[in-house]
């Protein structure tokens, strides 16, 4: 069979822990075999980060902002025992956190789903993809605790010397008061991410916030939104047949509820936080939940949600054999080959990124799973298979597929 040639390269991203034997893994068996890979590769695994002064997170990232299109693998967020166990000169910050803020994206969480495995929603017949808004709000707020009787007031002094207040409250005895902000530049690039990924994947975009209580902070977020799509989007949307929805956040919650499915979920970012959490129990696991990270000039980091599954890698260490699901690791593949193919009009390498996942399913609809799977399969045999043998099962029918 003759490779799949590339033109441009995606960046790829190591990591650590079980991800990263599964990322080698991944790539000997299921990647390099088929298609004659062009990455730019830097290695985001703990040791390297500390011997980099971090500095290759931050090269990594600069990388996926020229080329458009990265793939990660997880890594450790460090911790005080992550100092001890690595003997670390510092406690370095999130590589997630470090590539978001240089990539300015939005992240979007989609389970995988497959017809052995039923949503606890029991309606819910296509995946349901959150978009959260990862600045300002809550996360970003300032908080007085008031420890007496007296006067909270909302102070903005313009640059232009203008200033603007507001009486918070008249307080006859102790309270707490809050302050928060964001910014329309933030919201407006959350727009254009939430819209371009709606475009792409050809899915409904629902939005909701609180604006008939919230009637400027929230109601700023309607509005950009409105703004954005009015503009920008409405015309493509319209001719892909897909819609853009606005509510609010009570009534979207109810409707999520009611819904088949298949669409995506704006969320600000409160509402996120909690929402994805409960999407990705609801669907069934984590292990099958893929996440992306969008810029609103659409470049694209593709990743698992889940981490580097650290309680299999100590057992790995020991020798024992793992049935780690690598599953959303190697959507992270394909969907970041898909779009390299699609961005560099290479038909191959988009079809590659679509047999690769059908060989998936195949595999997992004949019953063949990691262990976090077997317990949750219905209406098949289920068997289960160390990673290694799982992996080996998908390329076997990817052969097949491709050969077809
Ligand atoms: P985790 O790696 O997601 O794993 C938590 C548990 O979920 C595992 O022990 C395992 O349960 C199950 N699980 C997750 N992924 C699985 C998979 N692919 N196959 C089978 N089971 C899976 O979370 P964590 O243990 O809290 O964090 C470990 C490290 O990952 C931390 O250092 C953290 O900083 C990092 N992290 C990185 C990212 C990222 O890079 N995006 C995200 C989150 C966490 P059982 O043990 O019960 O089988
Ligand atoms: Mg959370």
């Amino acid at each position: 069979m003759k490779k799949i040639q590339m033109t441009t390269p995606i960046v790829e991203m190591d990591g650590d822990e079980m991800t990263r034997i599964l990322w080698k893994m991944i790539k000997d068996e299921l990647i390099l075999p088929f298609v004659d890979l062009k990455s730019e590769y830097y290695d985001l695994g703990l040791p390297n980060r500390d011997k980099t002064n971090d500095q290759v997170t931050i090269d990594s990232a600069r990388a996926a902002v020229k080329y458009g299109v990265a793939v990660k693998c997880a890594t450790i967020t460090p911790n005080a025992q992550r100092m001890d166990e690595y003997h670390l000169h510092k406690m370095w910050k999130s590589p997630n956190g470090t590539i978001r803020s240089i990539m300015d994206g939005t992240v979007f969480r989609a389970p995988i789903t497959i017809p052995s495995i039923h949503p606890i929603v029991k309606n819910w017949e296509k995946p349901i993809t959150i978009a959260r808004h990862a600045y300002g709000d809550v996360y970003k707020s300032v908080e007085i605790r008031a420890e007496e009787a007296g006067t909270a007031k909302l102070v903005f002094e313009g640059k232009s010397g203008k200033t603007q207040e507001v009486k918070i409250h008249d307080f006859d005895g102790p309270g707490v008061i809050q302050g928060m902000h964001n910014t329309d530049k933030s919201i407006r690039s959350f727009a254009h991410s939430c819209f371009k990924f709606a475009v792409d994947t050809k899915q409904d975009l629902w939005f909701a916030t609180k604006d008939t209580i919230s009637k400027t902070y929230d109601a700023r977020f309607r509005q950009i939104f409105q703004e954005v799509y009015d503009k920008e989007y409405k015309e493509q949307f319209e001719q892909l047949g897909i819609t853009y929805f606005y509510t609010l956040i009570d009534d979207a919650v109810a409707r999520v509820m009611r819904s088949k499915g298949g669409f995506i979920w704006a969320c600000k970012n409160y509402d996120g936080d909690v929402m994805s959490d409960m999407l990705s129990t609801a669907f069934g696991s984590l292990a099958m939940m893929t996440s992306v990270l969008v810029s609103p000039e659409g470049k694209y980091e593709y990743e698992a949600a889940h981490g580097t599954v650290t309680r299999h890698y100590y057992r790995y260490l020991k020798g024992e054999e793992t049935s780690t699901n690598p599953m959303a690791t190697i959507f992270a593949w394909s969907g970041a080959l898909r779009k390299r193919g699609e961005m560099d009009g290479i038909p191959e390498l988009q079809h590659f990124g679509d047999a690769l996942e059908a060989a998936c399913f195949d595999t997992l609809n004949e019953g063949i799973a990691t262990k976090d799977l077997v317990h949750l399969m219905e209406g098949v045999e289920a068997k289960q298979v160390n990673s290694a043998d799982f992996i080996a099962a998908i390329r076997e029918r990817l052969e097949k597929r491709l050969k077809a």
